[in-house]
C-alpha cells in the first residue's frame, strides 16, 4: 500500500485514487523566461520520480505539468532582448525539453500553456463571480475576495488574520482586503492582452493552474505537486479558486518537494547564487553527467532539503559509476526487455517498501547498493538483472555499463589509452617493469584508472 505525505493533512496517508488504478496528477511547471536552474531541476526530477514510481506500481497516470508562458518576467526579458514573447518562450520551451531529456525525465502526458487556455481561465473567473467570490475593481482588474472563501488558509495552516499580520501585504485601494489577489489584470500599454467581458487584459498567475488542471483533469485531482515555496500563496489561492468555483474538493493529496540549497543557502535568482542546469551538465562528462545529476537530486528524500556543491555532485557520480561497474563486471542474466521484477524477492520487497513509504528514495537507493555488494560477493547475474530493473523503475542504470563507466572519452582518446595498455602489456612481458610503471603513470595522468583482472586489463575514467 502506497502512503503519501499530504501537506494539507500534515501526515502520511494511505493513497486511494479517485478512480481505481488511475492517477490524475498536476505539477506546477516553469515560467519560461530563462534556462531553468538546478533548484528547479530538483522539483521537476522529484515529480518525474513520483510519476515513474506510480507507473511501476501499476497505475495508469495522467501527469500534467503546465508552462507559464506569459507573465511580468517574460514580458520584461523579451523587451530587454528585443524579441517577441513568442520567440523567447518557444526558445526556452525547447531548451527546457533538452535539459529535461538530459536528466532522463519522461515527458508529462500534457504540458498545457497558459496562453492556450485563456478562455478556460475567463470561464473560471466567471464562475467565481457568480458565486460571489470575485469582483471587478474600478481599475479594470478582477480580484478574488478571500474573505468569501471559508477555507482560506487551510493549506498553509494560517487564518486570514495571521496571514495579514505575517505577510505585511501592501494596502491597495482597489482591493476590498489586502490579501485579495488578482485573477485578471487590466491591459497596460505594450503588453500582451486578450479581450474579455472585463475589458482587455491578461490572467493572473494563480488562475492558470486552476483553469488548466480543470481542463485537463477535471474538478478533483488525486495529486498536486510543486516546490515547497508554492504552498503560500500560490497553492492556497489555487484551492480558493478551484473549490470556490466548483464546490468540490480540489486536491486529495498535496505533495511539496523541499528546496535545493547552494552552499547551505537557498538557491534563487534574487540571491544571485544560481547555476543553470545546462551549465552544470556542460561541466560534467557528457555520457555520465545527466544521470549523475539525476542521481544526486534523488538520493535524498524529497521532503529533505539538499545541498548543492561540486564535491557532493562528484561523489554522487562516483556512486552511480560504482553501480554501473557492478553491471559491467557481472552482466545481467536476462535482457532488460525479457526481465520481470519478482516483487517477492527480499531485495525487491525492501525497495518496494521504501518507495511505498512516501517515495523514500534514500532507502530505495540503499537497496541498490546492497545489491551491488551481492553482485561482487557472489558474481550473481540474477542480482545484476534485479539491480538494473529496480534502478530502471526510477530512470537509472539503463545505459550500456561499459560505455557508461568509461565516460565520454573520445574514440581517439580511447584508442590511445588502449594502445598504452597494450604497450604496458608488452613492457611487462619483456620484464621492463620500469617502462610498465612509467606507462601506468602516463595513463593515470590522463585521469584513467586501470583495473587488472583475470580477463586482462580494463580501464575507466577516474
Ligand atoms: P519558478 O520558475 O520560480 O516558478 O519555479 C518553478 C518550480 O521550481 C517551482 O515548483 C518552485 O517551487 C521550484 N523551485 C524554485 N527554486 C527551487 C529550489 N531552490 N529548489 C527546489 N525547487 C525550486
Ligand atoms: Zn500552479
Amino acid at each position: 500500500m502506497l502512503r503519501i505525505h499530504n501537506s494539507l493533512a500534515r501526515e502520511k496517508q494511505a493513497f486511494t485514487p479517485i478512480e481505481p488504478g488511475k492517477v490524475r496528477m498536476y505539477v506546477c511547471g516553469l515560467t519560461v523566461y530563462d534556462y531553468f536552474h538546478i533548484g528547479n531541476a530538483r522539483t521537476l526530477t522529484v515529480f518525474d520520480m513520483v510519476y515513474r514510481w506510480l507507473r511501476a506500481a501499476g497505475y495508469d497516470v495522467k501527469y500534467v505539468r503546465n508552462i507559464t508562458d506569459v507573465d511580468d518576467k517574460i514580458i520584461e526579458r523579451a523587451n530587454r532582448n528585443g524579441e517577441t514573447i513568442e520567440t523567447l518562450t518557444t526558445r526556452m520551451i525547447d531548451a527546457m525539453h533538452e535539459d529535461c531529456d538530459r536528466l532522463l525525465m519522461l515527458r508529462p502526458s500534457a504540458e498545457p500553456r497558459a496562453t492556450q487556455h485563456i478562455d478556460d481561465m475567463l470561464g473560471l473567473i466567471g464562475d467565481l463571480e457568480k458565486n460571489g467570490r470575485a469582483y471587478p475593481a474600478a481599475n479594470g482588474d478582477v480580484y478574488y475576495a478571500v474573505r468569501e472563501f471559508p477555507g482560506y488558509g487551510k493549506l498553509s495552516g494560517k487564518s486570514i488574520d495571521d496571514l495579514r499580520a505575517g505577510e505585511r501585504v501592501a494596502v491597495d485601494g482597489h482591493k476590498r482586503d489586502p490579501l485579495d489577489f488578482v485573477l485578471w489584470k487590466a491591459a497596460k500599454p505594450h503588453e500582451p492582452h486578450w479581450c474579455s467581458c472585463y475589458g482587455e487584459g491578461r490572467p493572473g498567475w494563480h488562475i492558470e493552474c486552476s483553469a488548466m488542471s480543470r481542463a485537463e483533469l477535471g474538478d478533483t485531482l488525486d495529486i498536486h505537486g510543486g516546490g515547497w515555496d508554492l504552498q503560500f500563496p500560490h497553492h492556497e489561492n489555487e484551492i480558493a479558486q478551484s473549490e470556490g468555483a466548483s464546490g468540490k474538493p480540489f486536491v486529495n493529496y498535496w505533495m511539496h518537494a523541499a528546496f535545493l540549497n547552494m552552499d547551505n543557502e537557498k538557491m534563487s535568482k534574487s540571491l544571485g547564487n544560481v547555476f543553470t542546469t545546462r551549465e552544470v551538465l556542460n561541466k560534467l562528462d557528457a555520457v555520465q553527467g545527466g544521470e549523475a545529476v539525476r542521481f544526486f537530486l534523488l538520493r535524498g528524500h524529497y521532503r529533505s532539503e539538499i545541498n548543492y556543491t561540486w564535491d557532493l555532485l562528484q561523489e554522487a557520480r562516483g556512486a552511480l559509476v560504482s553501480l554501473y561497474t557492478a553491471l559491467r563486471d557481472v552482466p545481467p542474466a536476462v535482457s532488460a526487455a525479457d526481465y520481470r521484477i519478482d516483487w517477492a524477492d527480499p531485495h525487491a520487497r525492501r525497495f518496494h517498501d521504501a518507495m511505498s513509504d512516501d517515495f523514500n528514495t534514500a532507502m530505495a537507493f540503499a537497496v541498490l547498493f546492497d545489491l551491488r555488494g551481492e553482485i561482487h560477493r557472489h558474481r550473481s547475474p540474477a542480482h545484476a538483472a534485479l539491480l538494473r530493473a529496480l534502478g530502471g523503475t526510477l530512470g537509472f542504470l539503463q545505459a550500456d555499463p561499459a560505455a557508461f563507466v568509461q565516460g565520454a572519452a573520445q574514440a581517439s582518446e580511447a584508442a590511445e589509452i588502449e594502445a598504452l595498455i597494450a604497450a604496458r602489456v608488452q613492457a611487462k612481458k619483456a620484464r621492463d617493469f620500469a617502462e610498465a610503471d612509467r606507462i601506468r603513470d602516463e595513463i593515470k595522468a590522463r585521469g584513467v584508472i586501470l583495473e587488472d583482472g583475470a580477463g586482462g586489463t580494463t580501464w575507466r575514467k577516474a
